[in-house]
């Protein structure tokens, strides 16, 4: 959840539903997702939500959701 968000750059890459923000997913990924000739960077980096801490990317976990979700 992004409910903690309040820099404008930021509420970009979220929608509201209910009373909650989310991440909006843009052709599969996440819409805050920077790709740039085959490097990637997060462009709320330092406003991330929890989860973003919490899973490491290239772990099992990430690889599972990215699975989930026709990314790899
Ligand atoms: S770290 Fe989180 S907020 Fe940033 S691009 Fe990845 S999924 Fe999106």
């Amino acid at each position: 959840m992004l409910d903690h968000l309040k820099n404008a750059d930021c509420l970009d890459y979220a929608q509201k539903i209910g009373d909650r923000r989310w991440l909006k997913i843009v052709h599969g990924h996440c819409a805050a997702l920077h790709a740039r000739q085959g490097h990637y960077s997060c462009r709320m980096y330092a406003a991330r939500p929890n989860v973003c801490h919490v899973v490491e990317a290239g772990s099992r976990e990430c690889l599972d959701a990215r699975r989930r979700r026709g990314i790899s």
